[in-house]
C-alpha cells in the first residue's frame, strides 16, 4: 500500500486539481539490500487468483485469444481472452488455454499382466506413443505394477509376460485419487520418481502423473524465476472478458464450463448500472469463479466496484495508446493520478488494482506497481508479438502487425461486442462515434522474450528501491514530478542511436 510521502504527494497535486501520468513523475532510488533477480514478482490480479507476475494481456482482438494467453500463463502471467468472438468460439479459446498442459493424466494408457513384453513394445511403436511407463493390470481391470523405459531396457528375454518385469504394486509409491499436481510434484521430487500411480478403491487406477510434465509446469527454469502460473489442477490460468447485461450471463456460462478463472466485465464505463447488476448476478452465480470490473479512473467508482463485490478492479479510462475517448468525450483521469486515486479509495478491501492502458515501457511499470496497482495490462506492448492474432506483413520494409482500439470504427463495425462495449449496442453503422483508432506496430518477435525484458525492468526498479516483492514497492517507494527538460533528460538525447535496444522503442 502507498506510504505516508505517497500521500502527502498526492495531498498537494489533488488541492491543485492537478492530476499526473507516467511521463510526469519518476521514483527515488534508496538504499537497497534487493539485486534484481532476487526480487519477487508475484502479484494478484483479483482477490484469489494469484500471478507469479504481474503482468496481464488486453482483451482486444489484435491482442487476446488462446496462443496469448497460453504464453502470457507461461510466463507467469495471464491473458484476457477478448469478446469479439461468439461465446461458443471464445470457450473454444478458453478451452484449448485449459488444455495446453497435462499436469494429471485421467485416462492412462496401461498393459495386461499377461501380455509379452514383445507384445507392448509392438504396440508402443504402433501406436507412435513416446513414453515407455505404463501401469499393469489383471484380468479384473486392478493395478499390480508399473512397467517403465528402465524395466524394458534392462528385459533380456522379450518372449517374458511384463508381470515378470514390472515394480509390483506393493513396491511403488502412490498417491490418492484427489492427490493435487503441487502435491504429487512435491512428493515424487522426494521420493525420486518419474511415474506417480493414483490408486483408489479396490486397487483401481485413478490417473498417473509424469514427472517430465510436472517439471515443465512447476520447476523453475534455469535462469528465469517465473514458474508456469497454474490452476489448483495444473492447468494454465486464463480469463475471459464477459462484458454486461445478458449475453454478459450467456458468455459466462459457456465459460464456466471450460473452468475459466476470472471473468472480466469489461466496458469503456465501469461505474455504471449495467456494470453493477451483472457483477451481483454473476457473484451470485458464480461464487468460485473471481469477477474482475471496469474501467474506471476515480476512487469513488472503485470504491462502488468493490462495495458491489468486484474482486479485482481495472484502472484506465482513456490512457491507451489507441483511445481517443478523452479527446471525443473530454473525460478521464491521467493514469497515474487515476490508480492512486483508486488504490487509496479500496485501501484495506482487498481488491487488487489492474493499472490498464498508456503503459509504454517496464519503467511505466513500476510506477504503476509503485503507486499500489498490483498488475499492469497491456495491449500495445504485445500487440506486435507472435502471438497476437494477425498475420505480419511488410511496410515501407518494415514486418508490423495490425492494432487496433476496440472502440475504433471498424472493431466496432465488426462486432457488436465492441459497440456494446463503448454503450452504443443500438446505433446505426453510419452513426457510431469511434473512441479509438486502428494503425499498426513493429513486429516483435515471441511474446516470450518482449516478457523478458519488460520482467527484468521491474526487477531492476524494484532493486533500486529495494522492494523484495510488489506490495513492498509502494510502502517504500517515494515519487516525484519531473518537468519536460527531466524528461528529456531521462530519454536517450543528443545522440543517433545506431543499434536498437531490446527493450527501448520511443513512441
Ligand atoms: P495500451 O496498452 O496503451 O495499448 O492500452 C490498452 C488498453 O486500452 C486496453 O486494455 C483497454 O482498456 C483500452 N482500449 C482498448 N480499445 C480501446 C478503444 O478503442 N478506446 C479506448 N480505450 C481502448
Amino acid at each position: 500500500m502507498p506510504n505516508e510521502r505517497m500521500h502527502k504527494f498526492f495531498a498537494s497535486l489533488s488541492d491543485q486539481g492537478l492530476m499526473l501520468t507516467y511521463s510526469d513523475v519518476r521514483l527515488r532510488t534508496t538504499y537497497s539490500e534487493v539485486l534484481p533477480p532476487d526480487a519477487n514478482l508475484a502479484s494478484r490480479i483479483s482477490r484469489n487468483v494469484e500471478l507469479r507476475v504481474p503482468l496481464i494481456s488486453s482483451p482486444m482482438d489484435t491482442v487476446t485469444t488462446a496462443s496469448m494467453a497460453i504464453a502470457m500463463a507461461e510466463a507467469g502471467g495471464i491473458g484476457v481472452v477478448h469478446r469479439g468472438l461468439s461465446p461458443e468460439a471464445q470457450a473454444k479459446e478458453i478451452a484449448r488455454v485449459k488444455n495446453h498442459l497435462n499436469a494429471r493424466i485421467e485416462a492412462p494408457i496401461t498393459v495386461q499382466q499377461d501380455e509379452t513384453v514383445s507384445d507392448v513394445l509392438t504396440m508402443r511403436e504402433r501406436k507412435r506413443y513416446r513414453f515407455h511407463s505404463f501401469p499393469v493390470l489383471d484380468g479384473d481391470g486392478k493395478v499390480v505394477g508399473l512397467v517403465t523405459g528402465s524395466d524394458f531396457d534392462f528385459c533380456q528375454n522379450l518372449n517374458a509376460p511384463v508381470r515378470s518385469i514390472m515394480t509390483p504394486l506393493a513396491d511403488l509409491t502412490v498417491g490418492q485419487p484427489g492427490m493435487g499436481p503441487r502435491e504429487a510434484f512435491d512428493l515424487m521430487n522426494r521420493q525420486k520418481k518419474k511415474v506417480l500411480l493414483l490408486i483408489g478403491e479396490n486397487a483401481r487406477l485413478a490417473g498417473l502423473y509424469a514427472f517430465s510434465d510436472m517439471k515443465r509446469i512447476f520447476a523453475r527454469a534455469e535462469g528465469q524465476q517465473s514458474e508456469f502460473n497454474v490452476d489448483a489442477k495444473g492447468q494454465l490460468r486464463v480469463a475471459a472478458a464477459v462484458g454486461v447485461g445478458e449475453k454478459a450471463l450467456e458468455r459466462a456460462a459457456l465459460l464456466s464450463r471450460k473452468h475459466c478463472d476470472v471473468f472480466h466485465i469489461d466496458t469503456a464505463h465501469g461505474d455504471s448500472r449495467g456494470v453493477i447488476e451483472t457483477l451481483k448476478t454473476l457473484k451470485a452465480q458464480y461464487p468460485d469463479v473471481d469477477i474482475i470490473a471496469g474501467n474506471v479512473s476515480s476512487g469513488d467508482s472503485a470504491k462502488r466496484l468493490a462495495d458491489a463485490g468486484a474482486d479485482g478492479i481495472l484502472v484506465g479510462q482513456g490512457p491507451g495508446s489507441i483511445c481517443t475517448t478523452r479527446v471525443i468525450a473530454g473525460i478521464g483521469v491521467p493514469q497515474v493520478s487515476a490508480i492512486y486515486d483508486c488504490v487509496r479509495a479500496i485501501e484495506g478491501s482487498g481488491v487488487p488494482i489492474v493499472a490498464d492502458g498508456g503503459i509504454g515501457n517496464s519503467g511505466d511499470m513500476v510506477i504503476a506497481l509503485a503507486v499500489g496497482a498490483s498488475t499492469v495490462m497491456l495491449g500495445r506492448l504485445l500487440a506486435g508479438t507472435e502471438e497476437a492474432p494477425g498475420e505480419t506483413r511488410f511496410l515501407n520494409g518494415m514486418q508490423v502487425k495490425d492494432y487496433r482500439g476496440m472502440g475504433s470504427l471498424g472493431a466496432m463495425r465488426e462486432s457488436s461486442a465492441s459497440r456494446e462495449r463503448y454503450g452504443q449496442a443500438s446505433v446505426l453503422p453510419q452513426k457510431l462515434v469511434p473512441e479509438g483508432v486502428e494503425g499498426i506496430v513493429p513486429y516483435r518477435g515471441p511474446v516470450r522474450s518482449v516478457l523478458d525484458q519488460y520482467l527484468g525492468g521491474i526487477r531492476s526498479g524494484m532493486g533500486y528501491i529495494g522492494a523484495r516483492t510488489v506490495s513492498e514497492l509502494s510502502d517504500r517507494a517515494e515519487i516525484f514530478r519531473i518537468t519536460n527538460a527531466g524528461l528529456a533528460e531521462s530519454h536517450p538525447h543528443d545522440i543517433a542511436i545506431t543499434t536498437e535496444a531490446p527493450n527501448y522503442q520511443r513512441s
